[in-house]
């Protein structure tokens, strides 16, 4: 397990604590003394969405290295392991692109993660072809059918718009299954590109074109892609607690996703600043802030660090399946995911499910002028938060609006996250937990 560069809780001021660091991992379990604190949240997200952590994904251990840094945290802010040294393993399927990633048109190089993506079940491949760019007369007309069907394409890269990569179901199944015949798919998309993951892998490569990028006169395709399906990838949800000092039994939890889309081949990788380095550095900080000896918490408040979020909620399902404290015992659950903005406010998913835990949150906020706008939702399965309500527990997901636009792809990145209601948010989860049991001595 390498130890952090940055190690956010060690600075010129605290010298026996920079001592500690030096002298091995075993006394650098310490005992923080401040509380919310900009700069240790800069440094949190900028570790967390630097190049070695590869984007938090499974190309180059990128999620595991993350995982080791929330250990280190997890240790030095004295939380007790829910699980041996933090870590809840589990297994998932999941396609990763680690070595090259490339595309030219006529000689015109594109750029990875700008210009095209992988699609999240591309096969790998190497393609050099002619372009065979799909006519729309062949979802209306059975003889641009038959002339489709009558040429070979498996030299051939098929270029198509979204929306007609949207109708291909549509077309007769000897048609698709033609069209799939090609050595490779581009798919122009007009808006902006947006990654994700997948657990199975197609035959051949299948790339994500930004329509603009595209230079419209192309007639030869070059691309080189490597993709590497894993069946059974192990990682790990990083969880641990304080207990409580009245009621160790009860306990409120805060959880946060620190998976993200890692790498898109050698050069490239999805930092993920707001989603969600983001909202594990508000989970950080309320461990410091609960960490504190006069904040001890009289509920057992639990730090649930889940990994594969992004590749639908898997971390977070297996808890549930697995649960290192009984669902029932859970008073409420705060998941934090896209905290990083926060000019048009802060929305609660399932706000509307759970209304009498989103009338305290607008108590408090209105005591203590946190946020300009809160918003409640219904129920949806976009967060980690999903698993849990939908067993019962009053799991709410919150995430700021405004600012940014940046999600899922290459341009997530620390320097233009501006974090402008981070603080407030911190003051309004810290009131919401307090008075869902954690103040101190209830
Ligand atoms: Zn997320």
């Amino acid at each position: 397990m390498p130890l952090p560069i940055h190690f956010p809780l060690f600075s010129a001021a605290r010298p026996l604590a920079a001592l500690g660091l030096l002298l091995g991992s075993t006394l650098a379990c310490l005992t923080p003394t401040t509380a919310q604190d900009m700069a240790r949240t800069r440094q949190t997200i900028d570790r967390l969405t630097a190049s070695d952590l590869h984007g938090r994904g499974y190309v180059s251990g990128g999620e595991q290295r993350a995982a080791a840094y929330l250990q280190d945290r997890f240790c030095a802010l004295g939380l007790q392991p829910l699980a041996p040294d933090y870590y809840q393993f589990f297994t998932l399927p999941v396609n990763t692109f680690p070595g090259r990633a490339e595309l030219s048109a006529d000689g015109q190089s594109l750029r990875p993660g700008l210009d095209f993506i992988a699609a999240p079940h591309s096969g790998p491949g190497e393609v050099r072809g002619p372009v065979y760019q799909l006519d729309s007369l062949v979802f209306a007309q059975p003889a641009a059918q038959q002339k489709l069907l009558a040429m070979p394409l498996a030299k051939a890269v098929l270029v198509l718009t979204q929306a007609q990569a949207g109708r291909l179901a549509e077309l007769p199944p000897e048609v698709q299954a033609h069209l799939a015949t090609a050595a490779a798919q581009l798919t122009l998309v007009p808006g902006k590109l947006t990654a994700g993951i997948a657990g199975e892998q197609s035959l051949r490569p299948r790339l994500e074109v930004r329509a603009a990028a595209w230079p419209a006169t192309a007639r030869t395709v070059r691309l080189h892609l490597d993709a590497r399906l894993h069946p059974a990838y192990r990682t790990q949800n990083v969880v641990g607690y304080l207990p409580g000092t009245a009621r160790p039994d009860s306990f409120v939890v805060v959880s946060a996703h620190y998976d993200h889309l890692g790498r898109l081949g050698r050069d490239t990788y999805f930092p993920g600043a707001n989603d969600n380095a983001s909202g594990v550095a508000m989970l950080l900080e309320l461990a410091a802030y609960y960490a504190r000896p006069e904040n001890r918490p009289a509920y057992s408040v639990a730090f649930l660090a889940f990994g594969a979020e992004e590749a639908g909620l898997v971390g977070s399902s297996y808890f549930v399946e697995h649960p290192l404290i009984p669902l029932p015992a859970i008073r409420v659950l705060a998941n934090l995911d896209l905290l990083g903005t926060g000019g048009e406010g802060l929305t609660v998913v399932n706000g509307r499910v759970f209304e009498d835990q989103f009338a305290r949150l607008q108590r408090l906020n209105a005591t203590g002028n946190y946020i300009t706008s809160l918003a409640a939702r219904g129920r949806a399965a976009n967060s980690d938060h999903f698993p849990f309500s939908e067993r019962g527990v009053p799991a709410l997901f919150f995430y700021t609006r405004g600012g940014i636009t940046a999600y899922h792809d290459v341009q997530d990145r620390p320097e233009t996250l501006p974090l402008t209601a981070f603080r407030g948010v911190f003051g309004l989860l810290r009131d919401f937990l307090n008075d869902a049991g954690a103040a101190p001595g209830k």
